[in-house]
């Protein structure tokens, strides 16, 4: 990390040294210039450091948003009743008509939701015997 940033600094430095040294035949002084092309060169390093991190989160906000909207994806395995029972994942719409076209019959097909309802319970996570103690005794 350390070499890094040395190697780094050294290379802004080694630019900004060559592009200096020309204009001391202008009469314009080395170290002022050395230190504005130095300048202009973290300058533009923190606006390009600044449109890559932006562009990554960007990139980033985008896969979620895509991942989310893969996952609420629902649907279901179908079989076909036609003869060939060929099987189809269709994705599943509650506010829609679900439809398809069987790939083996080339016919439209209706997927039709059937809805149930069921109990909810609570699992007896207790040994047997403590669960009849506690029912006798209450
Ligand atoms: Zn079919």
């Amino acid at each position: 990390m350390v070499k890094r940033l040395l190697v780094s600094l050294a290379i802004t430095f080694s630019v900004a040294a060559i592009c200096a040294w020309p204009l001391t035949y202008l009469g314009i002084g080395f170290l002022s210039s050395w230190l504005f092309f130095s300048a202009i060169q973290f300058i533009g390093f923190y606006f390009y450091s600044e449109h890559v991190r932006r562009k990554m989160a960007l990139q980033e906000q985008a896969f979620i948003l895509a991942q989310e909207a893969e996952l609420s994806k629902q649907g279901a395995e179908v079989t076909c009743p036609c003869d060939q029972g060929i099987k189809c994942f269709v994705p599943i719409s509650l506010n829609e008509r679900n439809e398809y076209n069987c790939p083996g019959c080339k016919k439209d097909i209706n997927v039709f939701v059937d809805l149930k309802t069921a109990l909810v319970t609570t699992p007896v996570l207790e040994p047997p015997d403590t669960v009849i103690k506690q029912t006798i005794l209450s």
